[in-house]
C-alpha cells in the first residue's frame, strides 16, 4: 500500500477542482547581460501537468518565478485562470495568486512543527479550521502522525511530502514545482514521483514542474516545454517530442545518438554504413543521421544488414552497453542489448539497424 492516499487513479473534470490555466506571453527577463527570457509564451490548461525541460541557466526556473510573482518580467503577461497577476501597471504579489508552490529544498520552516509548516499558508483562516485543513493534508500524504515533529525529524523523502502537503493545503488553483524531486536518491525520487503525480492528478491540480531530466519529463508530463537559452524551442507529449524531434537539439536531449554523416535523396539517406529510411524526411542534400542506440540489434550471420567486431561491452543490469567498430566509420556505433548476448571484445558480431530509431537533420543543424 503506498504511503501517499493513492487509491484510484481517475482525474475529476478541472473545473471541478478549482484548477486554474496560466497563459504566458511574451514574457522576457534580463540580468544584467544574460537574456534569461526572450519573448516566452506558452498555456497550461487547467488541470494539465506540464514540465518545463532543459539545460541548467536555460531559464526554467525564472520562468516559474514570472508565473509565480516572484519575478517581476521586463515586459510580456501572465494570466491565472483568466485574471491578469502580471502585465502593463499590474502585478498581483505571490500570496494573492492562489498558489502552489514547491521548491528543490522544500523550504521547511525547521523552527516550525509539521503542522505548523502546512499551516503556515492558511494564517487567514479561523485556527481549528486550519487545523483541520492541516490534517486532512499531511493525511493525504501519510503523514498525519508527524504532526507534532520537527523537519529535522524526517527523511527527504518525508519532508518533500511535507511541502507538497503545505503547498497543496490552501488548495491552490496551480501548483508551481522547482525539480521537486531532485534531492531524493533515485530509488526514492521514483516511487515518490509516482505517488506524488497519482494524488495530484486526483486532484487535476494543474501542475509546472521544472526539471533537467529528460526521463522524470516523460514520466509525469501530459506536455513537455524544451526550453534553450531562454527561449522554448519545441512543445508536446512526451512521445511527439522524444519521436519527432524538431531539431538535433531536440533529439540529443532525449537520446544519446550515435551520429553520422549522410546525403539525403527522397525518402531515404546515404551515410557509410548503408542507406536507410528515416523516421522522418529530410530535405534532400548533405544531413546528420541520428541512430539509436536501442534502434541497434544484433542478428545471426547471413540477416545483417552490416558486420561490425565488438570494441567493448559493459553490464548494466537491465541491459548491456556495447561499443561494435563498424568500417566506414571513425567512431563505434553505441548500442544498449538485452544483457548477457552480445559477443566478447574482438569478436565479430552481425547487426540490424530498425529504421524507426534513425533519425535525420539537415547538415546545417549542428546542435
Ligand atoms: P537551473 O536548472 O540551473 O536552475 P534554469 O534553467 O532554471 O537553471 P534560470 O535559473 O532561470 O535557469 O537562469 C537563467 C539565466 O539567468 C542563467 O544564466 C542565470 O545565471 C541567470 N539568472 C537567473 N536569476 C538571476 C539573478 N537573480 N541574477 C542574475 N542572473 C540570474
Amino acid at each position: 500500500m503506498s504511503k501517499l492516499q493513492t487509491a484510484g487513479t481517475s482525474r475529476p473534470a478541472a473545473a471541478a477542482t478549482g484548477a486554474v490555466s496560466l497563459q504566458i506571453e511574451n514574457i522576457s527577463q534580463r540580468f544584467g547581460a544574460t537574456v534569461a527570457l526572450d519573448s516566452v509564451s506558452l498555456t497550461v490548461e487547467a488541470g494539465e501537468t506540464v514540465c518545463l525541460l532543459g539545460h541548467s541557466g536555460c531559464g526554467k526556473t525564472t520562468m516559474l518565478r514570472v508565473a509565480a510573482g516572484i519575478e517581476k518580467p521586463d515586459a510580456g503577461t501572465v494570466h491565472l485562470g483568466g485574471r491578469m497577476v502580471t502585465g502593463p501597471g499590474v502585478f498581483v504579489p505571490p500570496e494573492a495568486r492562489g498558489i502552489g508552490l514547491m521548491f528543490q529544498d522544500y523550504a521547511l520552516f525547521p523552527h516550525l512543527t509539521i503542522s505548523g509548516n502546512v499551516k503556515f499558508g492558511l494564517s487567514k483562516l479561523p485556527a481549528s479550521q486550519a487545523q483541520a485543513i492541516a490534517r486532512e493534508a499531511l493525511e493525504r500524504v501519510g503523514l498525519a502522525r508527524y504532526g507534532d515533529d520537527y523537519p529535522h525529524m524526517l527523511s527527504g523523502g518525508e519532508q518533500q511530502r511535507v511541502a507538497l502537503a503545505r503547498a497543496l493545503a490552501p488548495g491552490p488553483g496551480i501548483l508551481l514545482m522547482d525539480e521537486p524531486f531532485s534531492n531524493l536518491d533515485q530509488r526514492t525520487r521514483e516511487s515518490i514521483r509516482e505517488e506524488t503525480m497519482m494524488l495530484l492528478r486526483q486532484s487535476s491540480t494543474t501542475c509546472v514542474v521544472v526539471t533537467h531530466d529528460p526521463i522524470e519529463a516523460m514520466s509525469i508530463a501530459d506536455r513537455i516545454v524544451l526550453m534553450r537559452e531562454g527561449v522554448i524551442v519545441q512543445t508536446g507529449t512526451p512521445e511527439e517530442i522524444y519521436c519527432k524531434p524538431a531539431t538535433l537539439f531536440a533529439a540529443r536531449y532525449f537520446c544519446d545518438l550515435n551520429e553520422i554523416d549522410g546525403e539525403a535523396s527522397g525518402n531515404m539517406v546515404r551515410t557509410p554504413i548503408g542507406s536507410f529510411s528515416p523516421a522522418h524526411k529530410v530535405a534532400d542534400g548533405p544531413c546528420l543521421v541520428g541512430i539509436r542506440p536501442q534502434a541497434i540489434s544484433l542478428v545471426i550471420a547471413g540477416t545483417e544488414d552490416l558486420e561490425g567486431t565488438v570494441v567493448s561491452r559493459r553490464f548494466l543490469g537491465e541491459s548491456d552497453a556495447v561499443n561494435i567498430a563498424v568500417a566506414g566509420l571513425d567512431n563505434p556505433l553505441h548500442a544498449h542489448l538485452p544483457t548477457g548476448y552480445a559477443p566478447a571484445p574482438g569478436e565479430r558480431a552481425g547487426i540490424r539497424i530498425d529504421p524507426a530509431g534513425v533519425l535525420a537533420f539537415p547538415q546545417k543543424m549542428t546542435t
